[in-house]
């Protein structure tokens, strides 16, 4: 089959022929349908994370099951499935205690190895997945079944970027209806956090982003106010948007210290400050400690949305198919397998939204 495998930083993603690994007994073997291409697929390229190589790039996926593993007891072939970033094995301390989205598989399902190159070294799959590919082969705890009509290109985003942005609105703040959100970031992410402040129902929704083409989108998906971080006072303008009191809650889609920050002071006392993008590694942030503790805010991170996906990847399929969330209003282009690295190029430019690559087979 042919796939995308990152070699080394700072080069294209290399088209090639591999063979993928037999599946072990918990494996799934996925013929990939469509599979969306993510910020962190942007950031791995240019070496920004180092996840090893040779690796097979990609994981917003969607895709229908071909081959189940002998211990395989929630999924067969036929199944149609979303592929999720972090894994849900159902039964560990964490995923019984409700937050899933930290089970302790989210490690030990990166290390297999997954396909065999030509010159027979061997490839892993990112975050275990590797969906920049015709099939990938994973644990069946990062999938789950689904059962819609809706297109490929738009139930793949489900995998990643949708579930990032609306769970950590939806699972981490308590918005309330009539509340106020304000998102720092207006890509994928920041644009689903907007649609689930919406859905919550909030009446204030603040979408801050310096492209004019993203503060667009972000009043096309729901958002009642955008502002130019470039050429506005961001402070201002969202005191004056939420009465001068600030948002209920901020959404940091970017994750640097100075986005994370300006979250924290855009948040009202008591409010929620939730870091989603995902800092570089050795920064800090920094707040004032006594303004800290007489806030009462809340300060934390939501990983991959803070997402049970098993309750959560159906419920946002729903939400698509009710017309709540514009799934569709996130794709910007079609892209087929080979044009990838153009792709992360114009994802990396802000060209796109979101570039989905759609097999043959695909519905759209
Ligand atoms: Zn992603
Ligand atoms: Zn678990």
């Amino acid at each position: 089959m042919r796939a995308a495998v990152f070699l080394e930083a700072h080069a294209p993603l290399a088209i090639e022929e591999v063979k993928l690994l037999p599946p072990g007994p918990q494996d799934v073997v996925v013929r990939v349908t469509a599979t969306a291409l993510c910020q962190t697929d942007v950031s791995v390229r240019a070496g920004k994370y180092d996840y090893g190589a040779p690796m097979v790039m990609g994981h917003e996926a969607c895709g229908v099951v071909e081959a189940v593993g002998s211990a395989v007891t929630r999924l067969k072939p036929g199944d149609r499935v979303i592929s999720s970033t972090a894994p849900c094995c159902g039964v560990c301390a964490n995923c019984a205690a409700g937050r899933p989205n930290i089970c302790v598989l989210g490690l030990a399902v990166r290390k297999p190895l997954r396909a065999r190159r030509a010159d027979g070294s061997l490839a892993t799959g990112l975050y275990g997945l590797g969906s920049f590919a015709e099939q990938m082969c994973v644990h069946e705890a990062s999938l789950i079944a689904i059962h819609t009509a809706l297109p490929d290109a738009q139930l793949a985003l489900i995998g990643c970027g949708v579930t990032t942005g609306l769970g950590a609105v939806l699972n981490r703040t308590d918005l309330k209806p009539g509340g106020s959100l304000a998102a720092i970031g207006c890509g994928a992410v920041g644009l689903a956090a907007i649609q689930g402040a919406r859905i919550a129902g909030a009446e204030i929704v603040i979408g801050i982003d310096p492209r004019a083409e993203r503060r667009a989108d972000a009043l096309r998906l729901g958002a009642s106010a955008v502002i130019d971080p470039q050429t506005e006072n961001v402070a201002a303008r969202v005191r004056d948007l939420t009465g001068g009191l600030g948002a209920d809650a901020c959404i940091d889609a970017v994750g640097l210290p100075a986005t994370a920050r300006q979250a924290y002071d855009l948040t009202r006392q008591a409010g929620s400050v939730i870091v989603v993008g995902l800092p570089p590694r050795g920064e800090t942030f920094t707040f004032d400690a006594w303004q800290f503790f007489l806030s009462e805010k809340r300060f934390s991170s939501s990983l991959f949305g803070s997402a049970d996906i098993r309750r959560d990847f159906p419920k946002y399929v729903s939400f698509a198919e009710e017309g709540r969330l514009d799934l569709g209003g996130l794709v910007s282009r079609i892209i087929t397998l080979d044009q990838v690295n153009e792709g992360l190029d114009a994802l990396a430019a802000g060209e796109v939204i979101r570039a989905v690559i759609v097999h043959g087979a695909a519905t759209n």
